[in-house]
């Protein structure tokens, strides 16, 4: 008989664990606590307790090629951002291509997850749902959690003495929806994440003033990169990623930081990040620039203390008559439902094994789905997860021993802190293409550049110098798709299809300076094979 999966929650990782468990012959059922599929990205005007909640206007900052399922690309006239509602358009159109809304249990929320009593042999799990009031013990082989991280609301008020003398109003950005109330107010943004800034830049559209506060600052990227294209098609290629793993660690910094402030200075508009080095997750915000420049958002250092009308900032400067304060400072996670034996969250951390599988479980039979923060799109990071866990679940792939799992955890963390310092809102960041390949390596997927190179040279080329997209992982392997091979060499197609709207003649030609960039990056490629063939 099929091994029985409990998938928790139906946003991009629930959808994609109940496809992966259907594509590996598992039986899957998903438990919603809300009425819908879609997770974060279904938008709604009041915010509900246990599901994350967005403003209304929010964007992708990740593009439409990168940000697809590996076997379902976007339709060719989405555009490259999506606006939330798009996107979960296209949620919907996976759920129902695959048919998977009759595997989801909706309105029913997974209250309790406990081993069975013979769990050392078994791996088995009972799970507590509750529905209407009523509740339900269901016995399972193996769990998904997939419940997303944006849940719970972070707001350090140890941090802004004076808050709560603080006559105004304030709240999280967990509950902002729109401009809408905010004519002729005074507000305060407290933060220097995507939300922050796209709070502040809608605002001060609206608002009497608007000030985003930052203690630790931030890169902001466009969305829009070299030649015009989305910044991660061009960023996260095999090729990029090869010269930042060659590049000595100085010299990485350097670069990293001229490509950051080429579009503007950082520094001259008080935004540069406290550590510089860092590849802290950016802010994407076409706008924030424009309206620092125009006046429009003001920023300010960290807010050292409040008074009944007052923000006091750390440079001593003050602003009075503040209407709002917005603490766009993240969140926290938790796991209500499961023992902290099984899963313990410590400063906001976990110790999973590839942020997957928890490592001391007598069985390897619950995986945690989409507890990343990919320096790039989550999607087929979570679809990846989801395609090793479920073969892992199947025993087609095995983990290593609980003390090998435990070096490579600490291994891990010493890396992240490294590359991405130790805020609380980076506890969760990984890279991109790294923990791509390394997930595809459990689940038998990762491409082959170099045999490839050899029997299909053209599509080598662009897997190596083109956007890392996720057909790549489609290509070999038990899931390969027939249509990943296309999909690749027409994703430059569907990435140009919505903008260029207006055809042209005689476009320019500049393949002589991309053919020889093309050879250039063949050698480092060699080269690096080469050295690493004489280093092992
Ligand atoms: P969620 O989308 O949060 O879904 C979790 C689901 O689990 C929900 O439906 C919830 O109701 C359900 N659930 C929770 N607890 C239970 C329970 N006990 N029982 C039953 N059901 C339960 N990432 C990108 O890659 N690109 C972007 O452009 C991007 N933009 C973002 C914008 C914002 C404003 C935010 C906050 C995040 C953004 N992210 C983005 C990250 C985002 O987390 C992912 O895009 C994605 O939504 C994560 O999906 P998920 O399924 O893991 O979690
Ligand atoms: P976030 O990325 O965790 O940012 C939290 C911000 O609050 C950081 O600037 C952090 O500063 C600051 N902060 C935290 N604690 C603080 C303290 N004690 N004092 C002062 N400042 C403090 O949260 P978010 O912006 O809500 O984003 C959450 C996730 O959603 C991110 O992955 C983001 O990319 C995503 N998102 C995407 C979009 C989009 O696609 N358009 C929009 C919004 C959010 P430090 O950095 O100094 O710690």
């Amino acid at each position: 008989m099929a091994k029985r999966v409990a998938v928790i929650g139906s946003g991009v990782s629930g959808l994609t664990s109940t496809k992966c468990c259907l594509d590996e012959g598992l039986q899957p059922t998903c438990f919603e606590r809300s009425d819908d599929i879609g997770g974060l990205w279904r938008f709604k005007e009041k915010v509900e307790e246990g599901r994350a909640s967005i403003y209304q206007s929010v964007f992708t900052n990740s593009s439409k090629e990168m940000s697809c399922f590996s076997d379902f690309p976007m339709p060719e006239h989405f555009p490259n951002f999506l606006h939330n509602t798009r996107f979960l358009e296209y949620l919907k159109l996976y759920a129902k291509h695959f048919d998977l809304l009759k595997y989801i249990k909706f309105k029913t929320t997974v209250i309790s997850v406990r081993k069975c009593q013979d769990f050392s042999t078994t791996g088995q799990w009972i799970v507590v749902t509750e529905s209407d009031g009523k509740q339900e013990s269901t016995m399972f082989d193996a769990v998904m959690v997939c419940m997303g991280h944006h849940i719970e609301s972070f707001i350090p008020m140890q941090s802004f003495p004076g808050i709560e003398k603080f006559k105004g109003q304030y709240f999280h950005s967990r509950e902002y929806k729109s401009p809408e109330g905010f004519q002729g107010k005074t507000v305060v943004v407290i933060g220097m994440g995507n939300s922050a800034s796209d709070i502040a830049v809608e605002l001060c559209q609206r608002a009497k003033r608007v000030f985003i506060s930052t203690r630790g600052g931030s890169w902001v990227m466009s969305r829009v990169y070299d030649d015009g294209y989305p910044w991660d098609t061009v960023f996260h290629t095999r090729f990029s990623n090869l010269i930042r793993s060659i590049l000595p660690w100085p010299l990485l910094k350097r670069v990293y930081e001229q490509k950051m402030n080429q579009w503007f200075n950082h520094e001259n508009y008080g935004l540069v990040p406290q550590n510089r080095a860092l590849m802290k997750e950016p802010v994407f915000n076409d706008d924030l620039p424009s309206r620092i420049l125009c006046g429009s958002v003001v920023v300010k250092p960290i807010v050292k203390e409040f008074t009944e009308t007052a923000a006091i900032f750390e440079d001593g400067t003050m602003e009075d008559n503040v209407d709002v304060v917005i603490f766009a400072t993240g969140y926290s996670f938790s796991f209500p439902f499961l023992e902290q034996s099984v899963i313990k969250v410590e400063n906001n951390e976990v110790a999973l094994y590839k942020q997957v599988f928890p490592p001391t479980l007598e069985k390897p039979t619950l995986a945690v789905i989409g507890l990343i923060q990919p320096l790039g799109p989550i999607m087929p990071n979570a679809e990846l997860q989801a395609r090793w866990a479920t073969r892992v679940f199947k025993g087609l792939s095995a983990l290593p021993c609980e003390s090998t799992m435990m070096t490579d955890i600490v291994k891990r963390k010493k890396k992240r802190i490294e590359w991405f310092g130790t805020s609380r809102s980076q506890t969760l960041q990984t890279d991109h293409i790294e923990y791509l390949d390394e997930l595809a390596e459990g689940s038998d997927a990762r491409p082959r550049i170099l045999p490839l190179l050899l029997k299909d040279p053209k599509l080598a080329l662009t897997i190596y110098f083109g956007p890392c997209s996720p057909f790549q992982f489609r290509l070999t392997g038990p899931g390969k798709w027939d249509g990943a091979r296309n999909a690749i060499l027409t994703q430059k197609a569907r990435i140009i299809k919505p903008t260029r709207t207006r055809v042209v003649r005689n476009s320019s030609n500049n393949s002589l300076v991309s053919y020889l960039l093309k050879i250039f990056g063949l050698l480092a490629l060699f080269a690096a094979v080469f050295v690493s063939l004489q280093q092992s």
